[in-house]
């Protein structure tokens, strides 16, 4: 059977990259990063001199850069024009500004785009902020991941120390992404809210394993569903 649409949104650090990773390999589906194309528009905007300010400029800029994916053996590998970014799209001047990047449309409008393509060739697990409301509004399964804040400081901290990733302190991470978070929700343009027929999961006491298999339960529900 063909596979499916699967929207994984949620606020950052929320675990929703590694439970969507794991859940493309189960299923042997397309993994689409969306928090990394973002990421990857604010990297060349930074380090072509662009003024974050000029949304002209940044709308340019997403529409003729190209940004692809590879898998690998620890997640997955982002090239801009064909040169490795993994690594420099998760320092802190990434995330930083990247909100300010996202919330020009003329960007999103570009991504979205882009999005939707990688999304064509049948089974394809998408995380981000925007994927059941806006992404893939018809994805027939929509999960809306959430945490504590401070849990979701606890986890990207480690993160980062383990892939060796300059990182803030504990607490300076949270407010980090407290501020991030609110960017994000309170944007005008697809701003992060829980789609009307997403199914919220709250992972501060769960373990990705638990988390993973809950979500896989619902997929197999779906894809049930849809055979009978
Ligand atoms: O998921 P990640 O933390 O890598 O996302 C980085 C940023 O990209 C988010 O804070 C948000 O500003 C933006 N983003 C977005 N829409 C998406 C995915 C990410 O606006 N679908």
């Amino acid at each position: 059977m063909a596979g499916i649409q699967v929207a994984i949104d949620g606020p950052a650090s929320s675990g929703k990259s590694t439970v969507a990773k794991i859940i493309a390999h189960c299923f042997n589906y397309v993994y689409v990063d969306t928090g990394a194309m973002y990421r990857s528009v604010t990297l060349a905007a930074l380090n072509r001199g662009i003024d974050l300010a000029d949304q002209d400029a940044l709308t340019r800029l997403a529409e003729q850069i190209k940004i692809s994916f590879q898998p690998s053996a620890d997640g997955q590998r982002v090239f801009i024009d064909g040169q490795e970014v993994t690594t420099e799209i998760r320092t802190p001047k990434v995330a930083s500004q990247v909100s300010t990047v996202a919330a020009v449309s003329g960007v999103r409008q570009a991504l979205v785009e882009a999005q939707r393509q990688l999304a064509k060739t049948g089974g394809v697990v998408m995380d981000g902020r925007d994927i059941g409301t806006t992404v893939l509004p018809t994805a027939p399964v929509k999960i809306f991941l959430v945490a504590s804040a401070h849990e979701r400081a606890r986890r990207r901290y480690n993160e980062n120390v383990a892939k060796g990733i300059p990182t803030a302190p504990l607490a300076e991470l949270q407010k980090q992404i407290e501020l991030r978070d609110q960017k994000d929700s309170t944007r005008k343009v697809s701003p992060l809210v829980q789609a009307a027929d997403a199914i919220k999961v709250d992972t501060t006491k769960m373990s990705i394993e638990q988390v993973v298999v809950r979500i896989s339960q619902l997929i197999e529900k779906k894809l049930k569903e849809i055979a009978e």
